[in-house]
């Protein structure tokens, strides 16, 4: 199986589904990361040139990470726009990879350059199929199923359609977002006014943002507003119901951590057999 997972920034695939891109790969699936703008908005401090160079280094460590191709494309941040030709260029890049399954923003989100990556996948989706459009580049035979990651925006709520237990990725979720350092201990903190702790160990443990036990409540997940283990948990607790759906009452009532993922209309269909290859896990 191929996967490509799309963000309009670094990071955005790391947070959201860095879980299941890790899972995929142990399972021998191909997964790749695309990162369609360079990174070069996201300081405070370094030049846009030194904050690109930056990233490129951090999702280069996130690459070998997780053990897959990473992608990032020149288009700088908050300049992404849906247009023909990012379109176009969209169109070749899926086409040559030709994935089972993309997973992407929504395009109701803050961040223009989110709500673009969203809109340029469904204005590609439905093309990849079409010959005549960007002839150079085959066609592919049919649709992937295209997913959404997990947001917080309510108009629409997102709909947790698939929701999965990354219990045993939480450590490689918190290594990701440790490998992040411009963003996670510079750039973030400081939008939010906040201060990180001196000492490598240090930093880390204030990363996590709370120590969760198997004893800490949802009501307590989702009072916090700060941390990375906390955010990855925040997805178990808001959707504790799909969780149980999905897993049975014993195991689903005692999932920290998870991923959860909206189906978009405009992909491929999510067949039985899809759902097992992809979802079962
Ligand atoms: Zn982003």
């Amino acid at each position: 199986m191929k996967i490509l997972m799309i963000g309009a920034h670094q990071d955005d695939n790391e947070f959201r589904c860095g879980g299941l891109a890790h899972k995929y790969v142990k399972m021998g699936y191909e997964v790749r990361f695309l990162s369609m703008c360079n990174g070069c908005g996201g300081h405070h401090i370094m030049t846009p040139e030194e904050t690109t160079a930056c990233r490129a280094k951090e999702s280069a460590a996130v690459a070998e990470l997780l053990g897959l191709q990473y992608d990032v494309w020149d288009i700088d941040d908050c300049t992404l726009v849906a247009d023909l030709e990012t379109r176009r260029r969209l169109i070749r890049y899926i086409r040559e990879f030709a994935p089972d399954m993309i997973i992407t923003h929504r395009p109701n989100d803050y961040h223009a350059d989110h709500r673009a990556a969203g809109q340029l996948v469904q204005d590609a989706s439905y093309l990849l199929i079409v010959p005549h459009e960007c002839p150079d580049a085959p066609a592919m035979k049919k649709m992937p199923l295209i997913m959404y990651n997990v947001d917080n925006f309510k108009n629409p709520e997102f709909r947790g359609d698939i929701v999965l237990d990354m219990d045993d990725e939480i450590d490689t979720k918190m290594k990701i977002a440790d490998l992040n350092v411009c963003q996670v201990y510079e750039w973030l903190p400081y939008t939010k006014g906040l201060t990180v702790p001196e000492g490598k160990e240090e930093r880390f443990e204030w990363l996590k943002g709370m120590n969760i036990t198997p004893e800490t409540t949802d009501e307590e997940v989702m009072a916090v507003t700060h941390g990375y283990a906390v955010r990855f948990a925040k997805v178990a607790a808001r959707f504790r119901k799909e969780l149980i759906e999905r897993y049975g009452e014993e195991r689903g009532s005692k999932i920290r951590y998870a991923e959860a993922f909206e189906i978009c209309e405009y992909g491929g269909a999510l067949t039985e057999e899809l759902n097992k290859k992809l979802f079962d896990l």
